[in-house]
């Protein structure tokens, strides 16, 4: 193949400028294997990463890899106007992990698209029909794609996505603690952000809501982890003004959060809606909404359609996803070494001024990075220089968080204690050159 100085120039040339790529010097990967990657001179990186929280069991897992490959040598592409098995078979796998709604009704049709966004859109989609509403409201600091509804909807410090492309959206606090907007302490703030929504509903729409849609943890503003009572409020307001609620599991999905499937469960409330992608396919374009029968019903007046929705190979992909995910013990795996990773970071607290706070739920991990504990000044430059470091030691870190200054540890699934172990002595390693 081409050289990584051929496929930069290329790249330059003929790939829209705009395509993000991470550090300084772009990192080419030229292959995988479970939580390794491998650069074009044959150096190994641990994957604290997956892709943006995508690869979930594993870079070419066996299992997942046989099953697009036999895929692909027998039916490819016919869209969904054709009958054929994958997309029944992975439909009920799905509803097989799925909740029940307030109600006892199941969650059990899901409508496939290729990405999270769309899934996203599908989902505001039906809220509307299904209510005959129309106003939306997300989170702050939240991501939930980018077309142009949810562009809007992404509400978020370093992207720079035009607000509110589409009318009728509108943002109320998340429950970020370590940054309150007022300033308050948990737990005698009283949920003053999850209450706020009352008021955003009341005097920013007509009173009347679609939806609302929520990150259970959110994931591109820095693994925020809500109060417990956060989401049982929110929730409960949200459908005394007429609303259904929508967790957006694209990233906090499929067990990454340890103690549940869904991210949603470590608060024990129940959406009408779930949104998915990401480590739902184990990095094949695929994404989903699942809903109750009744909301899944507004889809039949040809309101939507999508061409590669439910294609066999993604059909495929996913699950042998979900497979392997059950029979190897991917979500327990999660919970035992988030859990060691989590109290290793937090033990580096201790010892380095830079890690303001250490948070997350199984391998949904943040570390956010402050000049001082004190005025709690993001340390962009030092979250940046961490990344590059880390690189340079073979270790592939995440980055975002409101001021980009948050370190996002999302491996794939499948990673050791040791592997864990290396996160922690490069992290501290680099750390201290920084401070230095
Ligand atoms: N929701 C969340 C929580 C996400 O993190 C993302 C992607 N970062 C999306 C939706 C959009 O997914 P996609 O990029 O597949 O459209």
């Amino acid at each position: 193949g081409p050289t990584r100085d051929e496929v930069l120039a290329m790249r330059h040339q003929f790939v829209n400028p705009g395509v993000l790529t991470y550090y300084r010097d772009p990192l080419m990967i030229v292959e995988g294997n479970m939580q390794y990657l491998w650069d074009e001179t044959g150096k190994r990186y641990l994957d604290g990463f997956a892709g943006i929280v995508t690869v979930s069991v594993g870079h070419c897992h066996p299992h997942v890899a046989s099953a697009i490959r036999a895929q692909a040598g027998t039916l490819q592409h016919t869209t969904t106007i054709y009958l054929h098995p994958t997309i029944a078979q992975f439909a009920a796998k799905l509803a097989s992990k799925m909740p029940t709604n307030e109600i006892g009704e199941k969650l059990d049709k899901t409508y496939f698209t290729n990405s999270g966004s769309e899934a996203n859109e599908v989902a505001i989609l039906m809220s509307r029909e299904f209510t005959g509403n129309h106003d939306v409201i997300g989170l702050r600091n939240g991501y939930h794609g980018g077309t142009s509804l949810t562009m809007g909807l992404t509400s978020h410090g370093t992207w720079k996505f035009p607000a509110n492309q589409s009318a009728g959206i509108t943002h109320t606090h998340a429950g970020y603690c370590y940054r309150c907007p007022y300033g308050l302490e948990y737990p005698s703030c009283n949920l003053k952000c999850a209450h706020d929504i009352k008021s955003v509903i009341e005097y920013q729409t007509n009173g009347n809501i679609a939806c609302f849609i929520g990150e259970p943890i959110q994931g591109v503003g820095g693994a925020v982890v809500p109060p417990p009572e956060y989401f049982k409020i929110v929730y409960d307001i949200v459908r005394q003004h007429g609303g259904l609620c929508i967790a957006d599991e694209v990233q906090g999905g499929f067990g990454r959060t340890g103690k549940h499937y869904w991210s949603h469960q470590n608060w024990g409330v129940k959406p009408d809606l779930i949104t998915m992608a990401k480590g739902i396919g184990n990095g094949a374009p695929l994404g989903g909404v699942t809903t109750t029968t009744p909301i899944s019903q507004t889809m039949t007046k040809r309101i939507h359609f999508n061409t590669y929705g439910g294609n066999p190979i993604s059909m495929a992909s996913g699950l042998a996803t979900m497979e392997v995910i059950d029979a190897e013990g991917i979500q327990e795996n999660a919970l035992n070494v988030g859990e060691h990773l989590k109290n290793g970071l937090l033990e580096l607290q201790e010892k380095h001024p830079l890690i303001g706070d250490v948070r997350g739920m199984g391998l949904m991990i943040g570390v956010e990075l402050v000049t001082d504990r004190e005025s709690k000044n993001p340390a962009k430059q030092e979250a940046a220089d961490l990344m590059e470091m880390t690189k340079q030691r073979g270790l592939i870190l995440g980055k975002g968080g409101l001021h980009a200054n948050t370190m996002r540890i999302k491996p794939p699934m499948c990673i050791t204690k040791d592997d864990a172990d290396f996160m922690l002595v490069t992290i501290d390693e680099c750390l201290e050159l920084i401070e230095s």
